[in-house]
């Protein structure tokens, strides 16, 4: 079985997507959903899923490329419905633990609300 479209009932955010853990969507639709973050780092802080699970960005395939894209249409639309499109917004994928992802199954956060610092 491909993991990459198999739901996977060990998966947080896999269960989320299946309505099986409690999460406040902000956009659906067949090919992402997104919900706020429960801890959030910022005034705005949303995050844009694939309902296909893959882990990290690491394994996204060329295939995937019309989904990803997708997701910074989703992230970009977002921006504008939390009023951030403007004063500004971070989006960011974080891959592996190295810079701190905790969940396994690819998230874009999109982050704003107020000042955010560079680098990170
Ligand atoms: P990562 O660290 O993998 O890049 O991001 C995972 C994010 O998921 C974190 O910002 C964390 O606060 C958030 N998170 C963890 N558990 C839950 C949950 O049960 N619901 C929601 N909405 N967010 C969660
Ligand atoms: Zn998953």
């Amino acid at each position: 079985m491909d993991y990459r479209v198999e739901m996977q009932s060990s998966c947080l955010f896999c269960r989320i997507i299946r309505g099986e853990s409690p999460s406040q969507f902000v956009y659906q639709d067949q090919l992402v959903v997104a919900f706020k973050d429960t801890r959030p780092q910022a005034p705005v802080h949303v995050l844009v899923c694939p309902t296909k699970h893959i882990p990290t960005l690491n394994d996204v395939q060329e295939e995937d490329n019309a989904l990803l894209s997708h997701m910074f249409q989703v992230a970009k639309s977002l921006a504008v419905q939390f009023s951030v499109h403007e004063t500004g917004y971070r989006t960011v994928f974080n891959v592996n633990a190295g810079a701190g992802q905790t969940i396994y199954h690819l998230h874009l956060h999109v982050i704003g609300g107020r000042l955010l610092s560079w680098p990170p």
